[in-house]
């Protein structure tokens, strides 16, 4: 069985909706379907949330309003029959009260996680109720009944694998079976969900728990491009990448992947394709086990990073200096991104900077502080082993003219990456381009 999972603009309409059933059923073989929320909901549903918390129920109303009118329309243009029409406004008239229960009484609990859940639950159940009225055997299954986390707000992968068998046991012989990406249960039973982009990480889990064949990303551009297209002109769609370069690649902020959508698929051994809904027929990018011998395949940039240096005149590398450093960050749940060492320093980025504060002081104990904040992570993937001799240099070259303010090489045999201000990020990645693919 082959998982499809389609992105926000892809289920963004009813049109895209229509081209979402055209494209499950296609094959004709059992096909495992993903849905995000319609574009722009999640936003909308946060914006009700934030309402909500600061005790503005009449704003919260506004947005709930607007939204529910919306919908109404998509019911008119997706559905032939009265009764699929009927039977949709029924369902979404029960799901915007539920919406518009938060704001009568601010002082029950308030559930923001709920909130936010309800774009993928209002989706899944549009698109399967659309493949019923065309006749097709398809069947919604509520990712709540078996998307679960742990204690640590980890995937569940055993409880998710257990759990997905037995639902899929009890309902045998259907053609599309569809699900709400994102959305979880944590360790203790609440609804919550995979952070912002999620609905890939759903897709890959249920890939591995199934296990498929083919996991799919169905989103509105033909595959990862070899640079961000958003900033840079002329990008490409690369034809095939490892699971490890397209886990740095995701990890540093190719917006096309969640950052760790990859590695279940990779731990699995699935492959992993992107394709575009918008183009079906372009060839996208397939992700697998195999790796392309000395080639520099993508950049890709990770903003809102901040650089944090210690310098002491004591041995700063004595033993255990650099565990004490690192326990500061973890006692704050806090990971590092890049880290550089010098005899009298270190330097590490880091991308939340929630207690970048209380981090500071408590490593102000061992020397000189400084932060530099407003930085941004630019990453060159590809087969970068060390015995490759001169792409290091080729990409260092490329930033003859950029201020660095750190360089990581050798972490692994697929990536270089420069810190550097976010100021300078656009001319970067655009010197890159020319550098590295012209
Ligand atoms: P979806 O809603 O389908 O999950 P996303 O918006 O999360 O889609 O991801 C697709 C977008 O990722 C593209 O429209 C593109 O602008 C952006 N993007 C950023 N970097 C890349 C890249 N290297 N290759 C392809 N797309 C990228
Ligand atoms: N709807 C969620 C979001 O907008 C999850 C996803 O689309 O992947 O972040
Ligand atoms: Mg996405």
């Amino acid at each position: 069985m082959k998982v499809m999972k389609f992105g926000g603009t892809s289920v963004g309409s009813p049109e895209r909706m229509k081209g979402v059933a055209t494209l499950v059923t296609k094959s004709g073989e059992p096909t495992f379907v993903v849905l995000s929320a319609m574009s722009g909901t999640t936003n909308s549903l946060i914006e009700i949330s934030n309402y909500l918390y600061k005790k503005n129920p009449g704003s919260a109303n506004e947005v709930i309003n607007h939204l529910e009118r919306k919908y109404m329309q998509h019911i008119e243009e997706l559905y032939a029959t009265d009764e699929y029409k009927n039977k949709t406004r029924d369902f979404l008239h029960g799901e915007f009260d539920y919406l518009r229960s938060f704001t009568k009484d601010l002082f029950t609990s308030f559930e923001e996680k709920s909130i936010v859940a309800q774009g993928e639950i209002i989706s899944t159940n549009m698109v399967v109720n659309y493949l019923q009225e065309s006749g097709v055997k398809a069947i919604l299954l509520n990712a709540l009944d078996f998307m679960r986390t742990d204690k640590n707000a980890e995937p569940d992968s055993r409880y998710i694998k257990e759990k997905l068998g037995i639902v899929m046991e009890a309902n045998p012989a259907y053609q599309v079976y569809i699900t709400q990406g994102f959305i979880c249960r944590n360790a203790y039973g609440e609804v919550d969900n995979l952070l912002r982009g999620g609905s890939d990480y759903t897709a890959s889990l249920i890939g591995a728990a199934l296990p498929a064949e083919e996991i799919q990303i169905w989103t509105d551009i033909d595959g990862m491009h070899n640079n961000d297209p958003r900033i840079v002109d002329n990008t490409e769609a690369i034809p095939q990448l490892n699971f490890e370069e397209a886990a740095e690649l995701a990890y540093f902020g190719a917006k096309i992947l969640h950052p760790t959508c990859i590695q279940p698929a990779k731990y699995a051994g699935i492959p992993v394709r992107l394709k575009s809904t918008m183009d079906p027929d372009a060839p996208g990018t397939i992700i697998d086990n195999v790796i392309t011998r000395g080639k520099i395949k993508a950049v890709a940039a990770k903003d809102n990073i901040t650089a944090i240096k210690i310098k002491s005149s004591r041995m700063l590398l004595a033993t255990g200096f650099l565990r004490k450093v690192f326990e500061i960050f973890e006692s704050y749940q806090t990971p590092i991104d890049m880290i550089a060492t010098s005899e009298v320093g270190v330097s590490m980025s880091i991308d939340n900077s929630t207690h970048l504060t209380e981090i500071v002081d408590e490593l102000k104990k061992y020397g000189t502080v400084t932060v530099d904040t407003d930085m941004c992570i630019v990453c060159v993937v590809g087969d970068l082993d060390w015995s490759n001799l001169g792409f290091e240099t080729l990409a260092t070259d490329a930033m003859k003219n950029i201020p660095v303010r750190m360089i990581s090489y050798g972490g692994s045999n697929y990536n270089i990456s420069f810190l550097i201000k976010t100021a300078d990020k656009k001319r970067t990645l655009q010197n890159l381009s020319h550098v590295l693919f012209k």
